[in-house]
C-alpha cells in the first residue's frame, strides 16, 4: 500500500514545473506545518475547485461570480483588438507583458492530426461568430511557433477571411518551437508590437 505520503509525493509531481525532488521538498513541508502550510492550501485548493471557471467570452481564468471576467468587462480596452490565443496561461502572459490592451479569445488548445484535434474540438465556431458580430477590426494570433501553431493560424486566417478582419502575427523573435507561455514578457511584448500581417 503507498503511504498516504509518498501519494501525496506523487500527486505534487504530477504538476508542471515540480520533479519528483522539488514534490517530495513540498510534501514534506507541507506534512510537517500541517496547520500553517497544508490546511491553507487545502482551503485555497477547495476554494479554487469550487469557484474557478473559463470566462464564456474569452475563456480566460475566472471565477463564477465574475463571467464574463475582468478582462472582458473593462471597458478601456479596445473591441476592436482580438488576440486569438491557445491557451488560457497564454492570456496570463500577454497581460504579464502590458504590451496589449484589447480583447483575448482562446482556442483552448490548437490543431493537431497527431492528437486528433480538429477545428471542433477548438473555441473556433465561437471565435467566428465574435468577429460576425462587428468591431472588430483586428485579429492578432498569437499561437505557438511550431507546425501545429501555423496549421492552427492558417485555418483561422481562411475562416476570418470573408469577414474582411485585418489578420495579424506575432513578430518571429519568439523562441522556435515554443508558444506564447515559453516567453518571457520583455521578448512577447516586441513581438507584439512589432507583429505583422499574415
Ligand atoms: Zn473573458
Amino acid at each position: 500500500m503507498v503511504s498516504p505520503v509518498d501519494n501525496l509525493i506523487r500527486a505534487l509531481a504530477r504538476l508542471p514545473g515540480l520533479g519528483k525532488r522539488s514534490a517530495e521538498r513540498a510534501a514534506l513541508a507541507l506534512v510537517r506545518k500541517p496547520d500553517v502550510l497544508l490546511d491553507t492550501l487545502v482551503a485555497a485548493l477547495q476554494e479554487a475547485r469550487a469557484t474557478v471557471c473559463c470566462c464564456t467570452v474569452c475563456g480566460a481564468f475566472t471565477s463564477k461570480e465574475q463571467c464574463p471576467c475582468s478582462l472582458c468587462s473593462d471597458a478601456a480596452r479596445d473591441d476592436g483588438l482580438l488576440c486569438v490565443v491557445e491557451e488560457p496561461s497564454d492570456i496570463v502572459a500577454i497581460e504579464r507583458s502590458g504590451g496589449f490592451k484589447g480583447r483575448y479569445h482562446a482556442l483552448m488548445g490548437k490543431l493537431s492530426p497527431a492528437k486528433q484535434t480538429g477545428p471542433s474540438d477548438l473555441r473556433v465556431r465561437e471565435l467566428a461568430a465574435r468577429v460576425a458580430r462587428g468591431g472588430v477590426r483586428e485579429v492578432l494570433l498569437a499561437l505557438s511557433t511550431d507546425m501545429e501553431g501555423d496549421t492552427t493560424g492558417g485555418y483561422i486566417g481562411e475562416l476570418l477571411k470573408p469577414h474582411g478582419v485585418r489578420v495579424t502575427r506575432l513578430a518571429f523573435g519568439l523562441p522556435a518551437d515554443s508558444g506564447v507561455g515559453y516567453s518571457d514578457p520583455l521578448t512577447l511584448k516586441r513581438a507584439i508590437s512589432g507583429r505583422t500581417d499574415v
